[in-house]
């Protein structure tokens, strides 16, 4: 009985036995599932942490019918398609233009801005808009990149065919952040006219300015832009007809002045404007403007991938056809080059002193 007994016991030992491997193969078989798990967290949050290393980049530009705005989708286009090697994620918006795109880099609510030669210079050397804020010595240049013409667009049915004709009329000068409203009041004044007391001065954005001219709210609207432009095609091709304004008498201005040259709008680019022949008035140069505070890295892989696909560049809007490397690192630069985009130059051969 007693050998029966000690058999039974040796069962159920036995039994107790393969219980107690068969729960410790099915911990061991959770316990390596949990493990191939978390493993799978941490490489997850490993491309997280790439990520996160991107280095995020904003763009000011002008209104979304302008040119500016295609200046910042070419760079952000450009830039966002290497992020493999220059680890940027480049975002641009739409702003109210030169004045503001200068503040925001200065202040810190943007890294670059597409900015008026003309109001680079006076934001560095404290004048106009910054005359009581004084230098603005974090300005900084980048490159420029086409010319732009001081437009004046009027409608066909008014009489007004050259400036002295703007007496007394409903005129758009342009918004008080955007860079062309310095250009309309130079062009009044040097004509001999107080934009306060001479015209009806509108201080309105451009889209609103194209509305009210289509809609016979205003006379006549100055535009600073590269041509063509969406902005324009659409001012000059509404139910209202529109014609162009010659500038002209301006010699002294441009004489005087670091950054106003001859220009002319061709017409061949805006089919359905009155005009007949190429239109004088003057112009300024589109640049691309930062602070001291953006890192040297990060300007030079911009500037560096303008250059270096600047042909795909050229490409993407009529108005940046022409553009010449060796011009847009001279021409139109009056704030100081940022770093990154000098050592960018030199290794190009771009600059030499
Ligand atoms: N030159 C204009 C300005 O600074 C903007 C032109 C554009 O958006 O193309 O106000």
């Amino acid at each position: 009985m007693g050998g029966g007994e000690t058999a039974k016991t040796r069962i159920r030992r036995l039994g107790a036995f393969i219980a107690v491997v068969a729960v410790l193969v099915v911990l061991l078989l959770l316990w390596q599932t949990l493990r191939r798990r978390s493993a799978d967290a941490v490489s997850t949050a490993g491309s997280d942490r790439t990520t996160g290393d991107l280095a995020f980049v904003s763009i000011g530009t002008g209104a979304v019918t302008g040119v500016y705005y295609q200046v910042g989708g070419a760079i952000m286009k450009l830039v966002n398609a290497k992020q493999a090697e220059y680890s940027l994620n480049v975002t641009f918006k739409a702003t109210e233009g030169s004045v503001y795109n200068i503040d925001a880099v200065l202040n810190g609510d943007l890294d670059f801005g597409v900015v008026q030669s003309d109001r680079q210079y006076q934001a560095y050397n404290g004048l106009s808009e910054w005359a009581e804020r004084g230098m603005q010595m974090e300005l900084r240049a980048v490159c420029s990149f086409y010319p732009e013409a001081v437009t004046l667009v009027a409608g066909a049915d008014t009489d007004i065919r050259a400036l002295e004709n703007l007496k007394g009329k409903r005129v758009g000068i342009g918004d008080p952040e955007s860079g062309l409203r310095g250009n309309a009041l130079d062009v009044l004044s040097t004509f001999g006219m107080d934009w306060q007391t001479d015209i009806q001065a509108q201080g309105m954005e451009i889209l609103q300015s194209i509305k009210a001219l289509q809609d016979g709210q205003i006379d006549a609207f100055f535009y600073t832009v590269g041509h063509p432009a969406v902005v324009i095609t659409e001012a000059t091709s509404g139910t209202r007809k529109a014609r162009f304004v010659p500038i002209t008498g301006m010699d002294n201005l441009i004489r005087t002045s670091p950054y106003y040259a001859a220009a002319k709008i061709p017409v061949k680019l805006y089919p359905k404007v009155e005009n007949t022949e190429d239109v004088p008035t003057i112009g300024v140069m589109t640049t691309l403007v930062t602070s001291t505070r953006v890192p040297d890295q990060v300007v030079y892989c911009i500037a560096k991938e303008i250059f270096q696909s600047l042909p795909e560049f050229k490409a993407m809007h009529p108005a940046f056809a022409d553009m010449v490397p060796q011009e847009m690192v001279r021409h139109g630069l009056s704030a100081p080059l940022h770093v990154g985009a000098q050592r960018y130059f030199r290794e190009a051969g771009l600059l030499t002193d």
